[in-house]
């Protein structure tokens, strides 16, 4: 049996139309020879009447915080629609398809709800309807608890249970379907002229997905890579090849760099050693964040200043530790961290140089720089962050 995971989106199923050509995408795989297994997301994007923020505005924030089983049962629903309208949409092509829960699909999670770790995946009841001939149609983005509750996997999670099936089923391929060709050098709705990158490696692809290009979750690359199934990311409205991501990646490439991302509401926070002389706190300041689960990156840290980066989320937080320890900062609020991503930037010179001149020709301001072998960061404004993108697309002739 040629196993075929072919995940579709929210955008792939949030019309009938575009339903359509969901059964048009697997009943091409069963005429190839293929075994498909569906995974479906929520139909449709914020907004729209069953897409998952949708749902989730049903019911209070105090409510959503203090009932978190409760909140992944709601927030669960989205897919369990979906599943089953895909599989009408499917009996109505002379398909017979069967419409699962996660759990029913035999993804079993702690019970960690909104964001829950898939503890295995028993295959037994997929494989039952695969030998029957049967098309199983998966709600992703859920499992179930060892007591029978239902868990949801964190945003994306759809993803990530096609990764988990095709690891489970040992499945040939994973097809990922979105609205766009595959994974570009850039965000295209950010940069229109973004090209698309045939072949990629899963570390580079999970570099992208981890540094915010939202195209693919990056646990759902992870897992691909240590079951080693090649994934593929495709378009949904269009006979593109897409992007093939599998150990090897891509060969021969001339480009230094392979793409851009970025990750926006970042706060950038000063502590100064002068305002706070007297202050004994501060010494342990990144040691206190740590404590209070508050996660920091872009660390520099000099004599007389510390600098560094959380999450707009945080701010809050951060602000009524700071205040209890008498530690004076001042901030940046709406700043974005633009990623720079290639394998090869490592030992070639002047690329740090390359991508401050092109900020700077372009009147934007580098609020901090860091680097490591595959990727270099630059912080801007939130305002900067098209026009930045923009630019260093342009300067490394990405389009
Ligand atoms: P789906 O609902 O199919 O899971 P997502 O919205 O999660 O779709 O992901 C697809 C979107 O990812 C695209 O519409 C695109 O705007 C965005 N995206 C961000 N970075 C990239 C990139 N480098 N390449 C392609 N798409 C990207
Ligand atoms: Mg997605």
């Amino acid at each position: 049996m040629k196993i075929l995971v072919q995940k579709f989106g929210g955008t792939s199923v949030s019309t009938h139309e575009r339903r359509l050509l969901v059964v048009d995408k697997i009943v091409k795989a069963v005429e190839e020879g293929y075994t498909p297994v569906i995974v479906v997301s929520a139909m449709g994007r914020k907004g729209e009447p069953y897409a998952t923020d949708t749902l989730l505005s049903l019911i209070s924030e105090k409510f959503k915080e203090t009932n978190p089983l409760a909140a992944d049962l709601l927030m669960s629903c989205g897919e369990t629609i979906s599943t089953v309208v895909m599989s009408d949409e499917l009996s109505k092509a002379g398909i017979k398809a069967i419409p699962l829960t996660g759990g029913q699909a035999g993804i079993i999670t702690n019970d960690n709800y909104n964001n829950a770790s898939v503890l295995r995946v028993d295959n037994t009841n997929l494989m039952s309807i695969l030998k029957l001939k049967e098309i199983p149609v998966v709600a992703g983005f859920q499992g179930q608890s060892e007591s029978g509750f239902i868990t949801t996997l964190g945003r994306g999670g759809s993803d990530v249970t096609a990764s988990l099936l095709g690891v489970a089923l040992n499945a040939d391929e994973i097809h990922i379907y979105t609205d766009v060709d595959g994974i570009m050098t850039a965000d295209p709705r950010i940069v229109p002229e973004a090209s698309l990158i045939k072949e990629m490696s899963y570390n580079e692809v999970f570099q992208f997905a981890d540094q915010g290009a939202k195209v693919i979750h990056p646990r759902a690359v992870d897992i691909a890579m240590r079951g080693n199934i090649p994934l593929v990311i495709k378009n949904t409205l269009s006979n593109c090849e897409g992007t093939v991501i599998n150990s090897v990646g891509a060969m021969n490439i001339e480009n230094i760099m392979t793409g851009i991302t970025h990750m926006g509401n970042r706060v950038q926070i000063r502590v100064s050693l002068l305002d706070n002389i007297d202050n004994k706190n501060s010494d342990n300041l990144l040691e206190i964040l740590a404590e209070n689960m508050i996660s920091i990156d872009l660390i520099n840290v000099f004599p007389k200043e510390s600098i560094f980066t959380i999450d707009s989320k945080d701010m809050n937080k951060f602000e009524q530790i700071m205040q209890s320890l008498g530690i004076k900062y001042s901030f940046i609020s709406s700043c974005s961290k633009i990623a720079l991503i290639g394998s090869r930037i490592r030992g070639v010179p002047g690329v740090m140089a390359r991508i401050l001149k092109a900020l700077t020709k372009a009147n934007i301001e580098v609020l901090q720089t860091a680097d490591s072998h595959t990727t270099i960061w630059c912080l801007v404004e939130s305002n900067n962050t098209q026009s930045a993108i923009a630019a260093l697309h342009k300067e490394f002739n990405l389009g």
